[in-house]
């Protein structure tokens, strides 16, 4: 690849964890019950769909999921609307009540399947570290933590090297598992 293809592809690839805050509705969720409660919700079929082939074929995304769900905050994967030109995902935090914090992802729906399940699994590292640190509680303490623990790429929007890592891995485990199971398909 060339390096202007390579600039272009990185441009397309700011992922934000940004300062906006969007409201979520919190009621009708019963925070207590842990066992019962999915923790990562995504609300377009579409969105559904590809967070279910990248738990089929990624043990790091089952992983992060299983962090997740053990964690105190309900991730809900949106569509952004309207779609931004130069940004596929960004994190939220949405709103928090006692028990429970609630963040959104949204993402760009144009992309193709296996970008959305790159960018999702992205943004689902940063809901990890985000979980992690219990003391975020609202936007300004989630910028708080982010002027700690990530870099900044573009002023108020920050990133982590393991958030662009998860990405990676995340797609190349699921063309492998899909290759793999293209190819038991043929045999028979
Ligand atoms: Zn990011």
């Amino acid at each position: 690849m060339s390096s202007s293809r390579a600039r272009l592809s990185w441009l397309r690839r700011l992922y934000v964890a940004s300062a906006l805050c969007l409201a979520v509705t919190v009621s009708g969720i019963a925070a207590g019950d842990r066992t019962e409660l999915i923790r990562v919700r995504a609300t377009s079929a579409r969105l559904q769909a590809v967070l279910a082939d990248g738990i089929a074929g990624s043990e790091t995304l089952r992983e992060l999921i299983d962090t997740l769900q053990r964690s105190d905050v309900i991730v809900f994967i949106a569509p952004q609307v309207p779609a931004k030109e130069l940004i596929w995902g960004e994190l939220h935090f949405a709103a928090s009540a006692p028990g429970v914090r609630y963040l959104r992802v949204n993402v760009k729906q144009e992309l193709s399947r296996m970008q959305l399940l790159e960018v999702v699994a992205h943004e689902l590292q940063h809901a990890a570290e985000v979980a992690a640190a219990s003391h975020v509680v609202s936007t300004k303490t989630m910028e708080a933590l982010y002027d700690r623990i990530g870099f900044e790429i573009v002023r108020g929007q920050h990133e982590t090297d393991a958030a662009r890592a998860i990405g990676d891995r995340v797609r190349h485990e699921v063309l492998e598992y899909e290759e793999a199971l293209q190819a038991a398909q043929r045999k028979h």
